[in-house]
């Protein structure tokens, strides 16, 4: 292939491009936004200002995609961690069982993640990042897409168009214009609103744990995330569903009182703010069917956001992105139709959805579907938890599937279920994994 024009230089259309870099002779990159050399938030990834996690899976995927980068993030700031000994995660108010695991972390801020991603795939042999180029539409020879149309009016052209332009992606409207179906869409309502601040950390804060996950609960359907970042500070990340937290900083230490365990709230009062605050409204996640389309353009493609946008709460996006523009490259590289990508994307998405939105249906103001097969797995999932805070190898197999390692389904194997069913009692004696640090929330009952 000559040439691919990627729409979007936020993480999924650079990690598009890193891919595409090793078929195609040239790669461009463009986004509407000025991309300047040093990280700053800009308009187009208005999301860098709230907390992003960074799964296993997504790690592991972007250093294959660029070589290196985790060495280069921690140079520049960021460190690492092990996911289940130092992070503090939160399931129906109770702490997963910490011990030492296999599951590497980084924490990164988002600025830094996609700033250093973008100076890696800048500096690739026949890569292009050019900002303030905004797409206006695609331009066409009968069914294949040949490049792109600029808002300036200048055209550029392609051998492949991906489109990486996150959820408001403009594809659904350019296929009908050139007389194909737009694909089905998925909605689950949840109308979270983030409202996040950044702290000064001091070496002693939540004894020393770089992080806290949070999930909302059925009584209370707020959640919280609070992560280590470079330069000694803490971003932390609430979010209301159905309403929206105050960014004032007394209201704030207020409503991290509120959540459901009290970590968060321990962590802000008293803590230094370092800035004003600012929200972010997710009203829905979406999932955009483009694999059961039966007809689609030659020469386009669509990843990321573009093609699924979650509730962000679970921290998955980037690592999805990570995976489907690996898919993306391997595709490009055998000149398939693009229907053999988008199956390829789906079974990508498959997981973490059901993940997302069983998870969320658990919330009474989500508005959804609730069959029977989510009402049981939710029932089994909070037996799940209170097993997992005193079980450590039901909190690994829990990662694991959160961290996008392992499928779903592997928590429903019967080695989990028995010891589900045991509710966790004897399991550090019985565990091949000892557990080295005491859970720190005595059990709710
Ligand atoms: C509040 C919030 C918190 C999140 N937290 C996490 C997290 O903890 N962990 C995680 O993994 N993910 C998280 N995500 C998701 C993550 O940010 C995205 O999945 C990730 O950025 C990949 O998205 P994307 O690149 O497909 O699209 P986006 O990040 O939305 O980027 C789209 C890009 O396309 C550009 N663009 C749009 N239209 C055009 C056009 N016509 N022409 C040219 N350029 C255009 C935009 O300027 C932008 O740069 C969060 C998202 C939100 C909203």
């Amino acid at each position: 292939m000559r040439h691919a024009v990627v729409i979007g230089a936020s993480v999924s259309g650079l990690l598009a491009a890193a891919a595409l870099s090793r078929i195609a002779e040239r790669v461009t990159v463009l986004d509407r936004d000025q991309l300047p050399g040093e990280d700053v938030h800009r308009r187009g990834t208005a999301q860098s200002r709230h907390a992003h996690g960074l799964l296993a899976r997504g790690l592991e995927v972007m250093e294959v995609l660029l070589p290196g980068l985790t060495a280069e993030l921690m140079d520049r700031g960021a460190f690492g961690g092990d996911l289940q000994a130092d992070c503090r995660w939160i399931n129906e108010g109770r702490r997963l069982a910490p011990a030492p695991g296999d599951m590497p972390g980084l924490l990164v801020s988002r600025l830094l993640l996609e700033g250093q991603i973008r100076r890696r795939v800048s500096a690739l042999p026949g890569v292009e990042v050019a900002g303030d180029r905004q797409v206006f539409d695609l331009t066409h020879s009968g069914e294949w897409v040949t490049g792109v149309r600029l808002v300036s009016g200048e055209t550029i052209s392609a051998g492949l168009v991906v489109d990486a332009s996150g959820r408001g992606s403009r594809t659904p409207a350019w296929l009908e214009r050139l007389g194909f179906a737009a694909p089905e869409e998925e909605r689950v309502e949840i109308d979270l609103t983030y409202t996040t601040r950044v702290f000064r950390r001091r070496a002693d804060d939540l004894a020393g744990d770089p992080v806290v996950i949070m999930a909302a609960t059925r009584a209370v359907p707020r959640a919280g995330v609070a992560l280590a970042m470079e330069g000694d500070r803490w971003i932390v990340t609430i979010g209301g569903y159905g309403d929206a937290p105050p960014a004032d900083y007394e209201s704030f230490v207020d409503y991290a009182g509120s959540l459901p365990a009290p970590d968060i709230h321990e962590l802000v009062s008293g803590a230094e703010p370092l800035d004003d605050g600012c929200h972010h409204r997710t009203p829905a996640s979406v999932r955009r069917r483009y694999e059961r389309l039966s007809r689609f353009p030659r020469g386009l493609a669509v990843v990321g956001d573009a093609v699924c946008a979650f509730n962000p709460i679970y921290g998955q996006g980037m690592s999805v992105a990570a995976v489907e523009a690996l898919r993306l490259g391997e595709w490009a590289r055998r000149e398939r139709p693009a229907r053999e990508l988008f199956r390829s994307i789906a079974r990508v998405v498959d997981a973490p959805w059901d993940i997302v939105v069983g998870n969320d249906l658990r919330l009474p103001g989500v508005r959804g579907r609730r069959t029977a097969k989510i009402r049981m797995v939710n029932a089994y999932l909070e037996r799940f938890h209170r097993a997992a805070e005193h079980d450590a190898e039901l909190g690994r197999r829990f990662l694991r599937v959160a961290n996008l390692l392992d499928r779903p389904t592997a928590l429903l194997r019967p080695a989990c279920l028995v010891r589900v069913l045991r509710g966790g009692a004897g399991a550090a004696g019985r565990d091949d994994r000892r557990v080295t640090r005491e859970p720190r929330y005595p059990a709710r009952h």
